[in-house]
This record gives C-alpha cells, structure tokens and sequence, in this order.
C-alpha cells in the first residue's frame, strides 16, 4: 500500500529498530520480499528492518524516475538548486536522526557519524551552487551563415548503488551530482545501512517533486535488477571490485557506467619528512571509520633513517586510541567494525603477516570487554613483508602494515606495486621528493603532508583497479551531463 505519511520508527526515539519501506512517486510502498533484519554490529541489537525488493518493485522505481526525469530536465537550473538547497536543510534539520541511524547500523562513533552527515549536507549545498554553472559553447563554422551550439543536456534517470562504509554522504555524491545535473536517481542503499536511507527518504518527500529521487532496499539482487533496468541511462556505483566487475555483465546496452572501487593505499614517508606529523596522519588514515575507508592507508613504506621512530610512534599512537561503543561512548575514536567478515579477515591479515615475518607492534586483536561486538584494536604491524596480504590486499579493517625503504624511486614502485589506484599519501619536506612522489604516484588522489585526499570541489576517482569516472568537483556533475551539437544556419554574414 502506497502511504505519504512518513514513518512512525523514523520518529521515535532510537530504540525501536527504524522500519524502511521502498520509495517512489514521494510516497512508501510494501514489499513482498523477505525484509533484511540489520542488528547493531556493536551490541546485536536490532537496528533496522528493510524490504528485498522485487525486480517488480525495483522497476516501479525505476518507472517514478522515468516519469519525473522530462519535468526536472526542463526545470531552470535556478530551481533545481533552490530544491536542492532545501533538502540539504531539510537533512540538516534531521541530522541527528541521521547519525543516530549511521551509527547503529554501520559502528561508527556517534560524533564521527555527526561529521559523515555535515559533509553529506555540505555535498548537497555545493552541488546546488554547482546546478547554475552548467554551461555549453559556440564554435565558428568554416562556412559563412552558420553556428555550432554546443549544449550540455542530462543524461536521464540513473541508478545510484552504493556501501555501508559512508551510508550517507556516498548516497550523497551521486543524488546531489544527478540531480544538480537535471537526471532523476533511484538509490540502492547497502543492505547493511538501509536505516539511514530511510531518513533521506523523508527529507526528499518534504522537499522535492515527486519521482526525482527514490530508494530501493535489497542485496546484491536487487542493485542487478536496477542496474539492468533498459530504462536507467547510467549506473553510478561505489563499492568493492567484485561487485564492479559483475555490474559490467548486468548493465544492459549502452547504459553509462562509473565505478568508484576500492584498493590498497600507500603512505610513503621520506627521511627529511615530519615525522610526528606523519605519525598523526597515518594515524587518522588507517583507524578512522575502523579502517573501513576505500582510502585508508593500508601500507606505509617508511625510509631508514626515520623508520625506528615512525613505527614507534605510530604504535603508540594506535594504543591510545579509544574503541568502544558508538553510541555510549559517542567520541570514541574507533567503533564496531560492521560485519563479521571484515573482523575476520582483518584477524586473517594479522595472522598472515605474523607468520610471514612481522611484529605486532600494537594491538593484535579483539578488545577484553567489548564482546560480543565487533570490536578490534587499531593494529600495526613492523617489519611487514611484501608478500604479506596486509601489504597488497584491502583489508578494510582496523590495521596497517609498515616497512622500511632505502630509495624513493624503489618505494614508489612498491606503493605502486598493489592492485587499485585511488589514494596515496606521503610526508617529506623537501621540493624534488615532493615532486617525484606527485608525480610518480599513480593514483587519482596524492596526498602530500596531509592525509585528506578528498574535498569537495576537486575531482575524486580511482585507476586501474579502483575503477574509473570522477565524483566531487565541476567534474562530478559533468558525469551525469551529455553533449549535444546543434549546428545552425543562420544565414547572417
Ligand atoms: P559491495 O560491492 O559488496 O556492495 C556495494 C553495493 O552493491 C551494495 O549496495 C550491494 O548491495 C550492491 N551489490 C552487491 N552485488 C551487486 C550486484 N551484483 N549488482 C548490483 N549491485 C550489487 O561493497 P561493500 O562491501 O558494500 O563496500 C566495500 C567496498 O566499497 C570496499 O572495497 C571499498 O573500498 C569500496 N568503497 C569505495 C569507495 C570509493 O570512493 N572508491 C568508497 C567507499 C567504499
């Protein structure tokens, strides 16, 4: 039954689990499907409840977005970004709800979680600036009488699928970059975070016209039914290289296609770099979010002369960072990893390196007291071989592996030695490293003496492994924009 009367769990306070149904035409719609119960990584609580929808349901969407994409399309791009703006507020004002959601079904701590929210509302303020800067050009003619005009023009309805690891702001990058761009966007939020869609939902149906942006709930089943929907004109997709590379098979036709997938970061960081200030970064880079960030650092190569006091400090810096539950303890520096299968493999990965030569410099495991969540203490491993799996594969977790170098040219070959290609990070101070790194680096994002690789007006995508295509920046909306030529005869001399 279609209702427009948005959900009661959304209201109340966050015990009850929030109940998500599918959205389209501004209004919920039931499932038949088998909802997905997601529990509190950190407690097993229930946390929220979500359809599958149907390949049926999923094309109901699809349809609602469809049918609104000729209206937003004409709309002047003045209005589309006085909407825009107006759900951006109508989030801010539901930001705590929103957090609340993110923490409880993805781990992360409570104040953490308020940051994701202030950076998806930033997203969608700078793509609403971004909507009245789309502009087209003219090209002279070799022939007297004629014009070329040169238009940008949406592309259409575009299914946006997206992780749990951002819940909020990833679903952001796309609605705001689509809709700023005049396409209409069904969302397929992460299975495990589909509560916090939910409050979008709500927000959207205060705010925009009816069809412009929608959400389907479901796994892998449902992303592939919407992703090979005849009438979705691009799939915008964040998530692992498994899914990417499976959505190339699902997509039907000629339907566009932007990966933004994950890999393995490198940190490299040279003997004349700062080193506290490397410490502090690697510090941020590898334990924010858990290490559960397509952009953590993974690796560092750290050159001899400063190796001993890098790892020394970074191992120190890693024991005293506070893990506990996000909600109870809301500035916690790291939470509940959110699933099972990333505290296992991180576990995997520790185990791997040890046996492979490295040393446990700091944590090692789970966390006495904290059971029966998933809680892991921030480790780093020294001495950390290339073969060990910490060294090349994302581990997505709570761990870093470090190892020494001797020449800059050989660490950047390492650092570029893994599969992916989205960040990498180095500390030096001195101007020829800085440029050798810069450019040697073969990633979409370097990071020189800082680790915050993204922002939002600068283009961000990966390479090779990690993908293609580019969110953020004039570049993000252009993604969701097509050329059109109109070749002119005007007869005038
Ligand atoms: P995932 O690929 O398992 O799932 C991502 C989304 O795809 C989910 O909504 C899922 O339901 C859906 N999906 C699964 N199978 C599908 C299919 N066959 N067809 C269509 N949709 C399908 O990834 P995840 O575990 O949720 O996220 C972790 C990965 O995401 C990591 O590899 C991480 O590096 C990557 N990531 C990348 C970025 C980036 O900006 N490059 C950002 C965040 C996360």
């Amino acid at each position: 039954m279609p209702s427009n009367a948005p959900q009661e769990a959304a209201a109340m306070p966050h015990t009850a689990p929030l109940v998500c149904r599918n959205f389209h035409d501004n209004a919920w719609h039931d499932s038949t499907g088998e909802p997905i119960e997601r529990r509190n990584p950190a407690n097993g609580e229930l946390a929220a409840v979500a359809p599958r929808a149907t390949a049926e349901e999923t094309a109901r969407a699809v349809a609602s977005a469809r049918d609104a994409f000729p209206e937003w399309k004409r709309a002047v791009p003045a209005e589309r970004s006085r909407l825009l703006h107006e759900l951006a507020a109508a989030c801010a004002t539901r930001s705590e709800d929103l957090a609340t959601a993110i923490t409880r079904e993805q781990g992360k701590p409570l104040d953490e979680a308020r940051g994701e929210t202030a950076k998806f509302v930033t997203a969608l303020h700078y793509y609403a600036e971004e909507a009245v800067r789309v502009y087209g050009r003219t090209v002279p003619n070799d022939t007297p009488g004629f014009l070329s005009i040169v238009e940008r023009e949406p592309l259409g309805p575009v299914a946006g699928i997206v992780p749990w690891n951002y819940p909020v702001e990833l679903i952001g990058w796309k609605l705001g970059g689509a809709t700023a761009a005049g396409c209409t966007i069904v969302v397929k939020p992460s299975e495990y975070t589909p509560g916090c869609a939910q409050v979008l939902s709500e927000c959207v149906a205060a705010t925009l016209p009816p069809g412009v942006v929608n959400f389907v709930y479901g796994e892998g089943g449902t992303g592939a039914a919407l992703a090979g929907h005849p009438d979705i004109a691009k799939v915008a997709f964040t998530g692992s290289l498994r899914t990417g590379e499976a959505l190339f098979r699902t997509v039907s036709g000629i339907t566009g296609l932007s990966l933004e997938l994950g890999g393995s970061c490198p940190m490299v960081v040279t003997d004349t770099a700062d080193v506290a200030a490397a410490v502090a970064g690697a510090t941020r880079r590898s334990f924010r979010n858990a290490g559960q960030i397509c952009i953590a650092v993974n690796r560092v190569y750290v050159q001899r002369g400063v190796y001993e006091a890098f790892t020394a400090g970074l191992a120190e810096a890693a024991d005293a960072l506070t893990v506990a539950d996000g909600l109870a303890v809301p500035d916690a520096d790291v939470g509940a990893l959110t699933m099972d299968e990333t505290y296992r493999r991180t576990l995997d990965h520790i185990e791997d390196a040890v046996a492979r030569g490295a040393e446990v410099v700091a944590g090692g495991g789970p966390v006495d007291g904290l059971a029966p969540g998933l809680f892991l203490r921030p480790t780093v491993l020294a001495r950390a071989p290339a073969d060990a799996l910490v060294m090349h594969d994302e581990t997505f977790g709570p761990l870093v592996g470090v190892a020494p170098f001797d020449d800059l040219d050989d660490a950047i070959e390492r650092a570029n030695g893994a599969p992916g290609g989205l960040a990498a990070y180095a500390y030096t101070q001195d101007t020829r490293e800085t440029f050798a790194l810069a450019r040697g680096l073969d990633f979409g994002n370097v990071a020189v003496n800082n680790v915050d690789a993204g922002i939002m007006n600068a283009p961000y995508g990966g390479r090779r492994e990690s993908g293609f295509g580019s969110e953020h920046g004039p570049e993000g909306l252009a993604s969701y924009l097509q050329y059109k030529h109109v070749r002119l005869r005007h007869g005038a001399q």
